[in-house]
């Protein structure tokens, strides 16, 4: 249970704990308010939003989920080299110039308009897609008012269609014209599928929902729903949710402290001097820094972490490798010791939402920019994780 309490390999200076049985937990959570039939398809673009693709992916199968999506071929390429078994579609652009990939790894792909379909068409290589609707959002697909456009990806003789897609811009949202707004965005997809189906096309699987959609229009019948955040135990608190999943946040950030000193009243601290003790300050230098994933953009602003127990502020400028902690109030704090940048520590918690809140940004965000040099540790089972 106690996950502090690990080896030293597990650590080092700065490491990202997984707790895979959390995000089993969140699947089944997900998959309780999906409608009969409606399949979840998991999203894990960007290394599972920082978690891991391959390891989240292999729990995410075992729990029988077999659609996954990513945002890049190259994700799926790397996907498929681990599972020949399962369902991949590629949701943002790939050049037609790698439309053998999209072939030889047997991915689907997201057609973004009518000159997409026609140069993958004409690669000659048989390609499974799905199209994609612009209802609203305004970013990928062929706008729903061009029927023409749309029914031309199915004389595409290399392309099979699987499925027709949309994108909600707003689902986040019950403001009252934002409500309206996904409402039109739902009224003009289902046009552009019965439109297509009365002139005899198979337009395959439906789906537009990502997290927020799922929880804030749970009536929508669709054959997926494409889950990223939620999946993670990460949806923000700011956003308001019709109903409100019980989820548990399945990453933790932590580092150690490596050196602990006494700051005399007057002092600066960090680059930038942007920090002044106003009275003796014990300051506690962490092993983490900005290119590990925790946004510069917090300094100053009180974000507060977890040490022996206690929560305790970030002080001064976020330096690329390290950070320093006010360590005044918490308890005989020394080197070696873990402090906790998202996760539990003790009877505290901090939420990737506060980190996101502190930041100006979103949990998405947060989370998929974490670990380009972390290693990560895979809890599950008697391992601990809680
Ligand atoms: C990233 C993405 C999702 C998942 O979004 P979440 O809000 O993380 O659930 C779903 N659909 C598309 C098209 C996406 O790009």
């Amino acid at each position: 249970m106690n996950n502090l309490n690990m080896p030293p390999e597990y650590g080092g200076r700065a490491w990202i704990e997984i707790d895979l049985d959390a995000l089993a937990f969140n699947a089944a959570e997900i998959r309780s308010y999906l409608p009969d039939g409606c399949k979840l398809m998991a999203v894990i673009k960007t290394n599972a939003y920082g978690h891991g693709m391959i390891k989240c992916v292999a729990r995410l199968h075992e729990e029988g989920i077999d659609e996954f999506a990513v945002a890049t071929v190259m994700e799926g390429v790397l996907l498929r080299e681990s599972f020949s078994d399962i369902e991949i579609l590629v949701l943002g652009y790939t050049h037609p110039k790698d439309a053998h990939f999209l072939h030889t790894y047997r991915l689907s792909q997201i057609i973004v308009d009518g000159a997409h379909a026609k140069e993958l068409d004409e690669k000659g290589f048989a390609l499974r897609v799905h199209i994609g609707i612009d209802t609203g959002m305004c970013r990928l697909g062929i706008l729903a008012q061009n029927l023409g456009e749309i029914e031309s990806v199915f004389s595409r003789k290399n392309l099979i269609v699987d499925g027709i897609a949309t994108h909600f811009a707003v689902a986040d949202s019950l403001d009252k014209a934002d409500v309206a707004f996904t409402k039109s965005q739902i009224d003009s997809y289902y046009s552009v599928v019965e439109s297509l189906r009365s002139k005899g096309h198979d337009v395959g699987k439906l789906h537009m929902q990502a997290s927020y959609g799922i929880f804030n229009l749970p009536n929508i019948k669709c054959d997926y729903v494409r889950a990223g955040i939620a999946l993670y135990g990460a949806l923000g608190n700011d956003n308001e949710v019709l109903v409100r999943p019980n989820l548990r946040q399945v990453l933790s950030l932590r580092a150690i402290v490596a050196q602990v000193r006494w700051v005399d009243s007057g002092k600066s601290v960090s680059y930038g001097r942007t920090f002044k003790a106003e009275s003796p300050t014990k300051v506690a230098t962490v092993s983490i820094g900005y290119a590990d994933g925790v946004p510069r953009q917090m300094s100053g602003k009180d974000a507060m972490v977890i040490v022996n127990g206690k929560k305790v502020p970030i002080i001064g400028r976020i330096c690329m490798d390290m950070l320093m902690i006010d360590v005044t109030e918490a308890d005989d704090v020394k080197t070696g010791d873990i402090v906790t940048f998202i996760g539990r520590d003790g009877d505290e918690v901090v939420l990737c939402e506060d980190l996101a809140a502190a930041s100006n940004t979103i949990t998405n965000d947060i989370l998929c920019r974490l670990g380009g040099r972390l290693p990560r540790i895979y809890l599950c089972g008697d391992e601990g994780g809680g």
